[in-house]
Formats: C-alpha cells, sequence, structure tokens
C-alpha cells in the first residue's frame, strides 16, 4: 500500500496498545516492539510492528530515520488550567517564607488574584499567554491536553475563556479537550453566598456552556473544586448532576488538601476521573475500582507547593484504581507544562516504574478525557501523533530529568516540533 509516511529504524517502539484503561500489572507492559516502524497515512496511522512486517506492506513518499531511538506516542496532559493571565510569583515566594496556600487565599491571594488579572486582562493578551504555554507543552511532547476554564467565575467571563479554548484548539497543533470549571472558587460577588453561586452555575452557567458545543467541536466537561475553602461534597454533588443531566462528561478536584468527600461523588456519579486524590483511604479506592473512575494523579501540585505528601499510588495501584497522570499547570501551585517532568516526579515521589509513568502519561491519560478511540497509542486507526526521544532507552524519561528528551514531536502524521523548536501551525483547522 502507498502511504504518505514511514517512521523506521525505531530501536524501542512503545504502541501502549490495549483494549481498555491500563490497570494493575498491566501498566507495565508499554507494548515494546524492538526494530519498529509506523506507516501513516492521511494523518492515520495505518500500519504498526517490526520494521520487517511494515516495510512488506507499505510504500512511503516521505521517510523518517529514527536512528534507533525511541519512539512513542504523543504525550495526553488530561488535567491543567491552561487559560489564566499573569502569574503569582509573588505568592510563591510568600510561601518560602513559611505562610501557607491556605493562608494566602484567605487574605485575597491564592485563585481570586488568577481572577483578577484574568478578567482584567484583552482576550487577544489572554490568548497569547496561552498559546505560548502551549508551544512549550508541544516542544515537550504533549500533543493532547484538556483545558480548563475558572479564572472567570462569572457567565461573561467564563464564557470569554472558554473563547480562548475555541481560538486556541483552531490555531494551534496541541488539540484541546475544553473543562468547564466555574465552581473553581467562590467569587468575590458571592463571598459567604455559596449557595447562591453553586445556583448561578447551575442555572445559568451550565445550560450555557452546554449551548457552546458546536464553536468547541466537543461536549466539554464539567469540574468542580471540592476541597476545604473551596465547595463541600453536597454542592459538588448538585453541580455535577447538573451537568450530567445536560449530557456533559464530569470529573472533580478531589481530596487534594482535606478529605471532603469529592472521591464518593464521583464513584457515586460515574465521574469519567477523579483528580488529586492526596488524602484518601482504602474505602475510596474500593469505590473509584468498582466504578472504573480514573484516577488522574497530580505530582507536580505538592512539589510545587513543597509539601512531602503525594498521591498513595503504589497502593491505589494494588486496589485496582486505574490512574493517570497530569500536569495540573496553574499559576499557583504548579507552574510546570512538562509531562516528561512529571514522569520523573511521579517515579521519585510516587514509586511508579518508568513503564507504569509512561501508560499513566499517555493511553490512561487519553481515557481520563475521553479520547482514547483517537489518541494515547499507536495503533491502527488513531490519530498518528508520534514522539522521537533523544534516547534508545525508554526508562530515561524517569531517569534524566530536567532537560528536554523529546527530539521530535509528529502531530496527525505532521512534524510540528523539533529539537524543542515549534515548526508548524495547526495541521487541519478546526478538525476534531
Ligand atoms: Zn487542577
Amino acid at each position: 500500500m502507498k502511504v504518505d509516511l514511514l517512521i523506521h529504524n525505531c530501536g524501542q517502539l512503545l504502541t501502549l496498545a490495549s483494549a481498555g484503561p491500563k490497570i494493575g500489572p498491566a501498566l507495565r507492559d508499554v507494548g515494546l516492539v524492538p526494530h519498529g516502524a509506523i506507516a501513516i497515512r492521511e494523518g492515520r496511522i495505518v500500519l504498526v510492528g517490526s520494521e520487517a512486517e511494515v516495510r512488506q506492506q507499505a510504500s512511503a513518499q516521505v521517510e523518517i530515520d529514527a536512528q534507533g531511538r525511541v519512539v512513542m506516542p504523543g504525550f495526553v496532559d488530561p488535567h491543567n488550567h491552561l487559560v489564566f493571565a499573569g502569574d503569582r510569583v509573588e505568592e510563591f515566594e510568600q510561601r518560602l517564607g513559611g505562610a501557607s496556600y491556605q493562608e494566602i487565599a484567605a487574605r485575597g491571594g491564592g485563585i481570586l488574584s488568577s481572577v483578577r488579572a484574568t478578567r482584567a486582562a484583552s482576550f487577544q493578551d489572554l490568548v497569547a499567554q496561552s498559546r505560548a504555554r502551549l508551544d512549550r507543552m508541544l516542544a515537550q511532547g504533549t500533543t493532547t491536553a484538556e483545558a480548563k476554564t475558572g479564572y472567570g467565575l462569572s457567565l461573561p467571563d467564563e464564557l470569554r475563556l472558554l473563547q480562548a479554548i475555541v481560538e486556541l484548539g483552531r490555531s494551534h497543533p496541541i488539540d484541546l479537550v475544553p473543562t468547564f470549571l466555574g465552581a473553581h472558587a467562590i467569587p468575590p460577588e458571592y463571598v459567604a453566598q455559596a449557595e447562591e453561586y453553586v445556583d448561578l452555575v447551575v442555572e445559568e452557567m451550565l445550560p450555557a456552556v452546554r449551548d457552546r458545543r458546536r464553536e468547541l467541536n466537543a461536549t466539554p466537561f464539567c469540574d468542580v473544586f471540592c476541597d476545604e475553602g473551596a465547595f463541600n461534597a453536597a454542592q459538588a454533588r448538585r453541580i455535577l448532576s447538573a451537568a450530567q443531566r445536560l449530557g456533559l462528561g464530569i470529573k472533580i478536584h478531589a481530596e487534594e488538601f482535606a478529605r471532603t468527600g469529592g472521591a464518593r461523588v464521583a464513584a457515586e456519579l460515574g465521574a469519567t476521573s477523579a483528580d488529586h486524590l492526596i488524602q484518601t483511604d482504602s474505602g475510596d479506592w474500593a469505590a473509584l475500582a468498582a466504578v472504573g473512575v480514573m484516577a488522574v494523579l497530580l505530582p507536580g501540585t505538592p512539589f510545587g507547593l513543597g509539601l512531602s505528601k503525594y498521591a498513595p499510588a503504589r497502593e491505589m495501584i494494588a486496589a485496582g484504581v486505574s490512574i493517570a497522570l497530569g500536569t495540573d499547570l496553574n499559576p499557583g501551585t504548579c507552574y510546570c507544562e512538562s509531562m516528561p517532568t512529571i514522569i520523573a516526579l511521579a517515579s521519585r515521589t510516587m514509586r511508579l516504574a518508568p513503564a507504569e509513568a509512561i501508560s499513566a502519561a499517555t493511553l490512561n491519560a487519553a481515557h481520563a478525557i475521553g479520547r482514547a478511540h483517537e489518541v494515547g497509542s499507536l495503533e491502527v486507526g488513531k490519530r498518528a501523533d508520534v514522539l522521537v526521544l533523544d534516547s534508545d532507552d525508554y526508562r530515561d524519561l524517569a531517569y534524566r530529568f530536567g532537560g528536554n528528551l523529546v527530539a521530535r514531536v509528529i502531530k496527525d502524521g505532521r512534524e510540528v516540533a523539533s529539537n524543542s523548536v515549534v515548526l508548524a501551525a495547526k495541521v487541519r483547522p478546526g478538525a476534531h
């Protein structure tokens, strides 16, 4: 068969092929094919396997020689707060001086200071600042990412953030999966009136968000920040149930700082994912495993805050919970755009083997945002989102850190970044 592109001489080809999300011992199976090759036509994978097999069946116009190095799927970042203006470097320095995240939030800093900066920024500026982050994500191998709202906290401001996600998704090679996080914090206009703000989210914001499906080219997820100082479990249940009734997928920030019941709400409602889960116990793990809720673990956040407690990943894996990894990129607790950095942190702080961390950052991460039918593994029919590493051993992704091992990024069959330089704009405008 004639194909557009053949990636060959892959010393270690990691396919991550799997019928469903990887659970338990399957996390250690990255589908390694030695001396592999991939054939690509019209942006999709048509053949994948040993080079001898693939060459027998395909002849290509263009070839990429991987020079014996690691070739693997692009990373999927299933949890990030991409769209914000400004930064919180002042608060970072205050925390180093001893102030806690909660103390800073209580005096008007924290999420609310990013809300002020984001509301004040022009649309163009907001998009430009976010696009620069996407470029850095792409250069480090992320080819699909979630993107949350949540720094608007009023109907017009939240819709403006969704519009920014539309604009970025149209113009940047990274495919974006939108998540509405209107319940990120209680806005200053509703201090001591949390229930009234929940009414606004349920009655006005959610229907308006649902009506943006066409512009977004996707049905958005709805997420709630359920924790002390944010929304309680009853409020989260109310918002997420309403979102489900409107046909939206649901996610939750659960048990990050305190155990307030968010993980059980996720299990009860059958959420696509529950994220953070630092303060969870064996009952929570059993509940999540029973329903197949993906646990999105975010080790960049405790690291970013200088805390020592991380999600109990080993216990969760043993309990049959399926885990994914994400950056949690945000200006307050974790200004990190790099999935390889998260893999390096996950292996040290949560004792994930390199193969487990890679499975969690690709295939399972795609499941966490409902995109595993399209991305997350190198399988026939999926998008040709492929990385060539500057290494011949995939374990280097966890072992070596602080640089960029991602040498080439291929998105939808076209090279879009090379040696940390972004080469191309969107491959297929508007397509999802
Ligand atoms: Zn988050």
